[in-house]
């Protein structure tokens, strides 16, 4: 052969002796096939093998096995974003006509989906509150096909009975879905409480470094993996490999990360609520409401955090913010740096409630020296007065 051939032929070697621990990252969008009959055969192949890059490598096979473990369930498909997560189980699910609920707490983009891209679509959407438990079943219509959940709720952090959302659902043939992202498959297991799709946004603490976007979803039925591979390929969703490869990585380490952020976290939003800087809003603390379901149903608690600031303090929370040393200002978590983000709910939210019109500060734990990320927040909320 010449040598433009030969510079796009790559050799055979071998691979005899050659064991890594590492997961080897195929890059890949063509894959070719052995011989005539596979390649006419090709679309026979199951959801599990290769066929195009789009669909994934053995790469994007490895995080799905391992997210499948981890949730308990039957199979899981990676998507580019949390958000892409969400928005393709409600395209599989819902068909014009028909009608989803999701909470008060859903993550805000959710909620504009619903708004903006759904409802023009015929299809009908309710937000109920995220308190509701059995209740729901008073808002359940012959038309919904999708109950959405979310626990602990965006910001507000309230705890949802899902194992009783989930028994009314199954009871009337709805399927249900859960925004896992706070808790991880590591401390609540959502299939194991009913649940049929479990989405959690890797960008957070599988990922863990902040560098990266992708989501999953696990579900413990067959159908339901085909159907939403089918919306990925009519939308032509897929991720990139080398964005795999760092969550492969990420999540070696989330099991030490996680608990390392859950004891810090417990202990500095025990002090804030003892110094009185707010309400904190932090199911692991007793006098957090949705103490008790998270009691009963998790095995533990993440770093995030929100505090409701005193009536009063935006005058003083520019420069709080602005003076703080540790903690940097921003609004995604989950990775090895401490953030702070004042959030205001009050135009989000359909149901009132007293401090929807406070402003509320989220607190993401990293991987600082717990002294320093002290320091930092009695510096912020003496600044705040
Ligand atoms: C970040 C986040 C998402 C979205 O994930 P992206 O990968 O940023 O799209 C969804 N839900 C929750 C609770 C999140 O925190």
């Amino acid at each position: 052969m010449r040598d433009a051939t030969l510079s796009v032929h790559h050799p055979a070697v071998s691979h005899d002796g050659y064991a890594a621990l590492s997961v080897p990252t195929h890059r890949a969008s063509t894959i070719v096939f052995d011989d005539a009959a596979a390649y006419a055969s090709r679309g026979k192949r199951d959801l599990d093998g290769y066929s195009y890059g789009l669909h994934g490598t053995p790469t994007q096979r490895v995080l799905e096995a391992q997210l499948t473990a981890l949730e308990g369930g039957a199979r899981t498909v990676l998507m580019p974003s949390g958000q892409a997560s969400i928005a393709v189980i409600f395209l599989t699910v819902l068909n014009p006509g028909d009608h989803v609920l999701i909470p008060d707490t859903a993550y805000p983009p959710v909620t504009n989906f619903c708004r903006d891209f759904l409802a023009p679509r015929g299809i009908d959407w309710t937000v109920y509150p995220p308190g509701i438990g059995a209740r729901i079943a008073a808002m359940i219509r012959p038309e919904t096909r999708l109950i959405w959940t979310e626990s602990p709720g965006s910001t507000t952090m309230e705890v949802e009975d899902i194992p009783a959302i989930a028994a009314i659902a199954r009871d009337r043939g709805i399927l249900t879905g859960i925004d896992n992202t706070w808790a991880t498959p590591l401390l609540f297991k959502p299939l194991a409480h009913g649940i049929d799709f479990s989405m959690q946004a890797l960008t957070k603490y599988p990922g863990g470094h902040s560098d990266l976007l992708m989501g999953s979803v696990t579900v413990g039925d067959l159908d339901l993996r085909r159907r939403l591979r089918d919306t990925m390929r009519m939308l032509g969703l897929g991720v990139a490999p080398d964005a795999v490869a760092l969550v492969l990585r990420g999540i070696e380490t989330m099991a030490v990360r996680l608990a390392h952020v859950g004891r810090v976290a417990t202990d500095l939003a025990q002090e804030l609520h003892d110094r009185g800087a707010g309400e904190v809003l932090f199911p692991a603390l007793p006098t957090s409401p949705g103490h008790d379901l998270w009691a009963r149903d998790f095995a533990g608690s993440s770093g995030l955090f929100s505090v409701v600031l005193p009536a009063g303090a935006e005058a003083r929370l520019e420069a709080a913010l602005d003076g703080l040393k540790v903690f940097a200002i921003g609004a995604s978590w989950g990775g090895t740096r401490s953030l702070m983000a004042p959030m205001s709910v009050a135009q989000a939210r359909r149901h009132d409630h007293p401090r929807n019109g406070r402003t509320i500060l989220r607190v993401n734990v990293g991987l600082e020296d717990p002294q320093d990320l002290r320091t930092d927040l009695a510096a912020f909320f003496d600044a705040l007065g």
